[in-house]
């Protein structure tokens, strides 16, 4: 997949809130994607927390997307350019878990 936006499970980090934060360093946009995210989550999100590029670009990444988030450590731990080129993806309940509820997220991974 050679466009970076795209993360390992399908997802669009270009248009990702968190993302749109840290780029443009901007702190009410932060405090908006902690409120919702904290919400969403049911967890205690801060603004200063807010920061990240993108799942496959170098640089930050939000804590979760990088470390916690198990589509992504799979994906990379089996040397996957994204969830796309794995023949799992169809039995995967990882990737599952987004493609499931996202047909754009399909669609991008199966290059639809
Ligand atoms: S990896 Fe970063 S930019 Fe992509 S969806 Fe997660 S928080 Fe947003
Ligand atoms: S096993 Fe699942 S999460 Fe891991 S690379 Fe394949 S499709 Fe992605």
């Amino acid at each position: 997949m050679d466009n970076k936006f795209i993360a390992y499970c399908g997802l669009d980090c270009e248009s990702c809130e968190a993302r749109l934060a840290t780029i443009n360093d901007d702190n009410e946009l932060r405090k908006k994607v902690a409120k919702e995210w904290s919400e969403m989550n049911k967890a205690d999100i801060r603004p200063e927390m807010i920061n990240c590029v993108g799942c496959r670009m170098e640089g930050i990444k939000f804590a979760y997307c990088e470390s916690m988030c198990p589509v992504r450590q799979c994906a990379m731990a089996k040397e996957m350019d994204t969830c796309g080129t794995c023949k799992e993806i169809n039995s995967c309940p990882k990737v599952g878990a987004i493609i499931n509820n996202s047909l754009e997220a399909k669609e991008r991974l199966l290059g639809k």
